[in-house]
């Protein structure tokens, strides 16, 4: 039996996966188990932004292996430390508490503004407005602070006290607050939604208000941050700073982690054993994450703004022959592609089969979140497989 039969009789059915078995990665190149060849642009979901197996993570990987895997937060590591010291010196921040996943990182940063909300109002607030096609993840609490009910549906009862507004829209917003909200919480640049960025005004409207009502703005930078849009977070495009800010998956180069950032006074809401985690910041997760976090410091962030413009423009070129495409969204490498038809799969595959990865994201939205390290040659090859994928297809 294949290994695709025998994941279909063993693992649990919920995802809807590709009929390939992935083995092995370099750069931005990924081989199934017939050695096929594949340009990677979904990158692990926005995850492996130095590519596959980048020769410091690995390293770093197999040092910290050899030294100490785990030894629980009772003690200190010292990757953590470090780990942490690079994120507060290279953020708003002054503290860090990490975990293992996005969502986690959501439910701490949930958790905390609430707790927050005692120290600040004297009363417990629980409120916090999330965005209408946000993605926060899928624990239950992440789950309800989804802005889309097709994640939802079936799991109720959700969590209390969430109410979902427009993005971009700062009227909607203002007219949710009430006596209640203690927070608002959204993606700068949405990720799952179809890649839809804040507008800049909007998101310094937020800034003030939320300054204004004494409310935490909470940043998920857990796809767009690490890079990705050609900063080393995406807030930082706008002028505007987060009270907390969450992180994961391109955090440490593939291995399970994720952080929740905040400023001293927010954070001084958790006091020891308010929140925990058993593999939270484990050591080799968070040496891997030091080595992305030195990378990305070293020019590669400038590679990603670089080559996103360049497969921004040629995309918005591809439009004038296809205009099926409707628009090109996004910064740096994390672009959506908005098509007129109902379902882009055809697209998907069709590219799949000619060695392209791409996936899809909000309606009709062809994402490419490629490793960071891509050149302008891996950005015209991908351009024009999609040209002969839409070509094909006539539209
Ligand atoms: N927040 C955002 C913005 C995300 O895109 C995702 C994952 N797609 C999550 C949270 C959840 O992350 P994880 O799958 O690591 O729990």
């Amino acid at each position: 039996m294949g290994y695709i039969e025998m994941g279909k009789q063993y693992v649990m059915n919920t995802y809807n996966r590709y009929p390939i078995t992935l083995v092995k990665g370099k750069g931005a190149l990924v081989y199934d188990e017939q050695g096929n060849e594949y340009l990677d642009f979904v990158a692990g979901i926005a995850v492996n932004n130095l590519g596959h197996c980048h020769p410091s993570v690995v390293a770093a990987i197999k040092k910290q292996a050899e030294d100490m895997i785990h030894c629980s937060n009772l003690y200190w590591n010292m990757p953590q430390v470090e780990l942490a010291r690079l994120l507060v010196e290279n953020s708003f921040g002054d503290k860090v508490f990490f975990c293992n996943s996005g969502a986690e990182a959501n439910e701490a940063a949930i958790k905390l503004a609430r707790k927050y909300s005692k120290k600040k109002y004297g009363e417990h607030k629980y409120g916090i407005i999330t965005m209408q096609q946000s993605f926060h993840g899928r624990t239950l609490g992440s789950l309800t602070a989804t802005g889309q009910t097709k994640y939802q549906a079936g799991f109720e009862p959700l969590i209390e006290g969430f109410k979902y507004v427009p993005f971009n829209d700062y009227e909607a917003l203002k007219d949710a607050i009430d006596e209640n909200t203690c927070a608002v919480m959204l993606e700068p640049i949405q990720g799952e939604g179809g890649i839809y960025e804040a507008d800049p005004d909007y998101l310094q409207k937020v800034r003030r208000l939320c300054d204004e009502k004494g409310l935490l703005l909470i940043f998920d930078e857990v796809q767009c941050g690490m890079g990705r849009t050609g900063k080393l977070f995406a807030y930082q495009h706008y002028g505007v700073q987060p009270d907390i800010m969450t992180l994961a998956k391109a955090i440490a180069g593939g291995l399970p982690l994720g952080a929740m950032v905040a400023t001293d006074e927010v954070a001084s809401g958790f006091k020891p054993g308010d929140h925990a985690s058993t593999f939270g910041g484990n050591p080799v997760s968070c040496a891997a994450g030091v080595a992305v976090m030195k990378e990305l410091l070293g020019g590669v962030i400038d590679n990603a703004r670089e080559v996103g413009e360049h497969l921004k423009s040629r995309l918005l070129q591809l439009r004038e022959s296809h205009p099926v495409i409707v628009d090109v969204r996004g910064k740096g490498l994390m672009l959506g592609i908005q098509m007129a038809m109902p379902d882009v799969t055809a697209i998907i595959n069709g590219a799949m089969e000619k060695g392209l990865l791409v996936l899809s994201a909000g309606h009709s939205v062809v994402r490419m979140v490629p490793p960071l390290v891509i050149t302008k040659d891996d950005a015209n090859k991908a351009v024009d497989i999609l040209e002969q994928v839409l070509t094909e297809m006539g539209v």
